[in-house]
């Protein structure tokens, strides 16, 4: 047994939440170990759509021209009757949204995996080691964490001992396992056939998600490239993708879609059977191990929100992380992950049950559930926001999230990512620290208690978009986290700058830089 080394942070997996909070941590300055089963990305096709929310993550990773070129816009989403017929549609902005993307995306996640772990190799303080699998974790007296893996290349057996241990290890972790978390299923399991098809023929469709609400053979199409389609079907009890594996056999599944196309013009990618389950788990840490991604929470992919799930995790935690790691906030703001994170990931789990149930659902109660969500979603909580428009619910209260003596209205939301009067988007301005937008003049006083914490400033021009989003506020200002969520937001600006946290980290590491 050899021991190594030990690294502030070690991930354990390398997929789209392991590769997201690696990189994060390392653009403040944080060392880590990233540890994976696999040699290299694990290339299925699983997850297909992502948000404008979701897309703000992958540009803040620095991919977003990147991912632009391996995604296309969707047009949003129908939902159909089994005759093809619209019960409903609701419309995507192909056009930059509020956040500053489009706000239904596609595109094949081994692409999305590949870019994230190319982007990796920016960061030197990141060592992404493959072809190890992680097989016990165990928390030490003083604290530490002793994290094995057995190098799959030769057998032998590694001990690495770290201060903080972020399983991103998917749906079965082994360090949720090592932690006595159990997931808490919310009662649905059901299994689906996922076809990933190939054809340079034009398959005339409407350019979004086609949803088809049949209680007895619900599914989903979608466009997903130039030339790549998804289908996905609700399997019949006694079928399975063995039952699928040639075009023949799909056609009378994907045949309201292909009608115009010869089997020869299709190729089969993979048909495969995945049992779609919602479920969360009871408790996301452990000291400092912490659950992150599908390892903390799965979903049904009905609104596609599963992968995005484990972005918004990952940027939650990484900033709090960095913070506690340079003694810049104390080790109670850790606390605010599982408080933030958990109500928002139930909420979207509920959220594609939802959109699932209207899917699948037979009888009476099916006919009552498809005309609940197609004529009063705007009842449901969270489906206003969510499915009408792209905006998820707002962060619950926490540390880092409103406070009672000030308007919750805005905090817990995320800040538009407004074109600023230069060009550039706020984003971009901002860096990764905390800020503050304010409407009023910042005093020379104000200043210096803004620049002695590390809290850039954004002075909203007055009619600009940021200025319109403060008056709709009722409020002047917003003090606003590196995740770009508001914490607080206020009238009056002397209470905001009395709550201000010491947050540095961001400028050391880029006077560092
Ligand atoms: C059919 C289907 C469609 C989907 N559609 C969507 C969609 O449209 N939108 C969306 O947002 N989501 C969707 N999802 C969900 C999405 O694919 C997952 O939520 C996402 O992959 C979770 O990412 P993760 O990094 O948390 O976990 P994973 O992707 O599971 O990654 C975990 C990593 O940990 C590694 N690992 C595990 N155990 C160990 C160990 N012991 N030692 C070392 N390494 C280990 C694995 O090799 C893997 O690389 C879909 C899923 C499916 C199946």
């Amino acid at each position: 047994m050899t021991r190594e080394a030990s690294p502030p942070v070690v991930v354990v997996g390398a997929g789209p939440t392991g590769t997201t909070i690696a990189t994060l941590l390392a653009q403040y300055g944080i060392r880590c170990l990233l540890l994976d089963r696999w040699a290299a990305v694990y290339p299925q096709p699983r997850a297909v759509h992502l948000d404008d929310e979701i897309y703000r993550i992958v540009a803040r990773l620095g991919v977003a021209g990147e991912f632009a070129a391996i995604s296309r816009p969707a047009e949003g989403l129908r939902l159909l009757d089994p005759a093809m017929r619209v019960l409903a549609e609701f419309r995507r902005d192909t056009a930059l949204s509020i956040n500053g993307f489009p706000q239904a995306n596609m595109f094949d996640q081994p692409d999305l995996e590949a870019l994230l772990r190319h982007n990796l190799k920016r960061y030197p303080c990141v060592e992404l080691r493959g072809n190890v699998e992680v097989t016990d974790v165990a928390e030490q007296h003083d604290g530490r964490i002793n994290v094995t893996y057995v190098d799959r290349t030769d057998d032998s057996t590694h001990v690495v001992d770290t201060d903080y241990l972020l399983g991103c290890d998917g749906a079965n972790s082994v360090v949720r396992a090592r932690i006595g978390s159990r997931m808490h299923d919310m009662n649905f399991n059901q299994r689906w056939l996922v076809i990933d098809a190939a054809t340079d023929a034009d398959l005339g469709q409407w350019d979004g998600v086609h949803q088809v609400c049949d209680p007895v053979r619900a599914g989903t199409y979608m466009r997903i490239g130039p030339s790549r389609y998804r289908w996905e079907f609700r399997l019949l009890p006694g079928e399975s993708a063995d039952d699928f594996r040639t075009i023949q056999t799909l056609r009378p599944l994907i045949a309201p879609w292909t009608s115009n196309v010869d089997d020869e013009d299709i190729e089969l990618i993979r048909v495969t059977e995945y049992t779609f389950r919602a479920r969360i788990a009871d408790r996301w840490r452990r000291g400092n191990i912490f659950l992150l991604g599908d390892a903390a929470h799965l979903t049904p992919p009905f609104i596609g929100q599963g992968l995005g799930a484990g972005l918004r995790d990952a940027m939650n935690l990484a900033w709090k992380l960095a913070g506690v790691i340079a003694g810049e906030l104390p080790p109670n703001a850790l606390d605010s992950y599982e408080q933030e994170r958990k109500p928002h990931a139930r909420q979207m789990i509920r959220l594609a049950l939802a959109v699932g149930l209207a899917m699948t659902a037979g009888g009476d109660f099916g006919n009552l559930a498809r005309r609940l969500l197609v004529t009063r979603m705007h009842f449901i909580p969270g489906m206003r926001n969510k499915i009408v428009g792209s905006r998820t619910p707002a962060l619950r209260r926490s540390a880092f999230v409103g406070s009672s003596h000030v308007p919750r209205r805005l905090a817990g939301t995320l800040c538009p990512n407004a074109v600023c009067a230069d060009g550039h988007r706020l984003d971009d301005v901002l860096g990764n620290g905390f800020s503050v937008i304010t409407a009023l003049p910042i005093t020379a006083a104000q200043r210096s208690t803004l620049d002695a914490r590390g809290v850039a400033t954004h002075l909203a021009a007055p009619g600009s978009e940021l200025a319109e989003w403060l008056r709709r506020g009722h409020v002047s200002a917003a003090v606003v986290r590196p995740d770009r969520t508001v914490m607080y937001a206020a009238r009056d600006v002397q209470k905001i700058y009395a709550l201000l946290p010491n947050f540095k980290c961001d400028r050391r590491v880029r006077s560092h830089a």
